[in-house]
């Protein structure tokens, strides 16, 4: 699943095909709800950016388009004329201007919404702050970390929410978790703040790392894997086996290295988890 620094990738380069420039056709297709596009044509396209896992698309005519890739979604940019790598049929959205096609495969949500009512629609009115924002706020993630509500999740599943921070899933919670020494079943209500600020500093590090963007531990541009899709094999820091075992709602394989993220004493793991107690 694209994660926010592939979306932040995803709108650096939709941004540049389409910034200040008017669209010249635009159409969508199924399955689903189909969003009444025809409506942009005509319009100069204000930019593209990310925020967490959606990208917006803003024009001066007072619409924008949210577009969430779930698992298999995609943004393409072509030259016009330039054959594209997927039929038409798969394509979801079209946004035609002078010297660039931008085409989106496969996305289960394309909406387009009113710009002004942006911040009010629901799948965005309750999200953390952006990991990759200049002006992220470690301490408003924290908050949100503490409410109440979560204090009984594991911390596997805690870190990707996205109303806690925007931008986190499957692959960087492997890898924060892991660089942190944290074993994934803790629940948030046993963590102090100064772990949990640790996991969100990381966090925000490797996202921004992956983007090219400075990051406080001066990470490389594409951190290294430890963990994720690595059950089985030795641990590249300690040579413990990786273990892995079902987590979360959607019960996804977490993988971790029984070394390096030890459980703490009377800290339940795989066996028992939340989603049995909610
Ligand atoms: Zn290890």
């Amino acid at each position: 699943m694209p994660e926010g620094d592939a979306l932040y990738r995803f709108a650096r380069r939709v941004d540049a095909a389409l910034a200040g420039k008017v669209i010249l056709a635009a159409r969508a297709h199924g399955p689903g709800p189909v969003p009444q596009v025809e409506r942009l044509t005509g319009a100069m396209c204000l930019g593209a950016r990310s925020f967490g896992k959606n990208l917006f698309i803003e024009f001066d005519n007072g619409l924008a388009l949210r577009g969430h890739l779930r698992m298999y979604g995609t943004w393409h940019v072509y030259r016009p004329g330039q054959p594209w790598s997927r039929p038409e049929s798969e394509a979801r959205l079209v946004l035609e201007v002078a010297d660039a096609v931008v085409v989106n495969f496969s996305a289960p949500v394309i909406e387009l919404l009113e710009t002004r009512a942006l911040t009010l629609h629901r799948p965005i009115a309750g999200l953390g702050p952006d990991l990759i924002a200049d002006d992220f706020d470690p301490a408003e993630a924290l908050e949100r970390l503490r409410d109440p509500l979560r204090a009984d999740l594991t911390i596997g599943d805690a870190v990707m929410d996205q109303q806690v921070m925007a931008g986190v899933g499957n692959i960087w919670k492997h890898e924060t978790l892991f660089r942190c020494g944290v074993y994934p079943w803790r629940r948030v209500r046993d963590m102090s703040d100064e772990e949990l600020l640790g996991l969100i500093q990381t966090a925000r590090d490797l996202l921004r790392a992956s983007v090219g963007k400075p990051n406080g531990r001066g990470l490389a541009r594409r951190p290294e894997m430890y963990v994720y899709l690595r059950a089985g094999q030795p641990c590249r820091r300690c040579g413990t086996k990786i273990l892995s075992a079902p987590q979360g709602v959607d019960i996804r394989l977490t993988a971790w290295c029984p070394r390096c993220q030890p459980p703490p004493p009377g800290c339940a793991g795989p066996g028992l988890s939340p989603g049995r107690r909610r």
